[in-house]
């Protein structure tokens, strides 16, 4: 069985060499006699493992001693409902950027715990968010910061006066640049750009969250008890947390997140050039805000985009339809995705334009 192209959204493509390595040492892990996957995660193998993945992603990131590093779980999902209730008190007014269909599920979600309102609220643009449009009282301002349905991305940081910045980088996170110090708290599901499905990444400044964090709130859902307990709390997902820290490995390997994030601007913008020199695809996002991770256009009828996929698929390449709600096609192209996928996309793009048909 060959692999194909893969550019679903998510979970998503992860680097050959990262999957040839788990599986190499998959039955059994070097020195340990037994699988990741059936070790405790308090042996010595295991705490190796999950220091060295932090480390790992520490220096990958540049993050700062006065940040904390924590591995949890219920994916992204989760975090929208943990973020609110570790930076606003119930009820306590929180600004949200709705930029899209995650940006909307971690408004709702907030709005369970506390008055989220929406700051601004768009599909295919950013638009800039000022100081002056925060409410009085505001508790922390959440910014999603790649959408990973619409495509759109931001690039520049919103103004918060002192209120914290909560970032949801999962499509962005280590195909970007972050500087976490810009945030109180980033956090990202792994399965889009980091590893596979089970295990989300928050990175928050040590002292950041509330002081006196509602007694409701479960101790699995506290920021500063993930940290003292060094992500085991309980039993963490560890052969995700494994496989994230061979991702973060290979992104060192590669020089680091800014060359990955070079190489995603040139691999988006093959696929920019190619619908901005065409009379059949139209982007889904504004040109100024467009992603370097998820690239989204439509194609005049549901006829054509369905021949588009066909003739795709038959050249290898797969998962290019478009979110549900969004339609149209969605090339998400994170660091798994090599240059060559692009460009084999890109001629399929053209080809398809001059009426050929497979
Ligand atoms: C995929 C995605 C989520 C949801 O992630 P889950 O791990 O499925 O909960 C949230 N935010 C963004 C930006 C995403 O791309």
């Amino acid at each position: 069985m060959e692999r194909l192209f893969n550019f679903s959204a998510g979970p998503a493509a992860l680097p050959l060499s990262v999957l040839e390595e788990a599986q190499r040492d998959l039955l059994c892990y070097p020195g340990a006699g037994c699988s990741v996957m059936e070790m405790s995660h308090r042996s010595r193998p295991y705490e190796e493992i999950i220091e060295e993945t932090e480390a790992t992603l520490r220096r990958i990131m540049n993050i700062p001693d006065d940040y904390a590093v924590v591995f949890c779980q219920g994916g992204a999902t989760m975090q929208f409902s943990m973020a609110a209730m570790n930076y606003a008190r119930q009820g306590q007014k929180a600004a949200h950027a709705v930029n899209g269909v995650f940006s909307k599920k971690a408004f709702e979600e907030a709005s369970r715990w506390c008055d989220a309102y929406k700051i601004v609220d768009t599909k295919t643009s950013v638009p800039e968010i000022t100081e002056d449009m925060i409410l009085p009282g505001t508790a922390y301002l959440h910014i999603t910061g790649n959408n990973t349905t619409s495509g759109t991305m931001y690039r520049n940081l919103p103004k918060h006066g002192d209120i914290p910045l909560i970032g949801d980088w999962t499509s962005g996170i280590l195909g970007t640049e972050i500087d976490v110090k810009d945030y109180s708290l980033v956090y990202a599901g792994a399965q889009k750009n980091m590893g596979p499905a089970g295990v989300a990444v928050a990175i928050f400044k040590r002292g950041s969250v509330l002081p006196d964090i509602d007694p409701i709130v479960p101790s699995l859902l506290r920021y500063e008890t993930m940290d003292k307990t060094g992500s085991m709390l309980n039993t963490p997902p560890t052969f995700a947390i494994y496989m994230c820290g061979l991702v973060y490995k290979w992104v060192e390997e590669q020089g680091g997140v800014s060359e990955l994030q070079k190489l995603n601007e040139k691999k988006s913008q093959i696929l920019y050039d190619v619908i901005d020199s065409s009379k059949l695809y139209k982007g889904i996002a504004d040109k100024d805000c467009r992603s370097i991770m998820n690239v989204t256009f439509t194609l005049p009828d549901e006829e054509n985009t369905n021949a588009f996929l066909e003739m795709a698929k038959k050249r290898g390449m797969i998962s290019l339809a478009g979110y549900r709600s969004v339609g149209g096609i969605r090339a998400s192209i994170y660091n798994g995705m090599p240059i060559e996928g692009v460009e084999c996309l890109a001629e399929c793009m053209v080809d398809f334009e001059k009426g050929y048909r497979e």
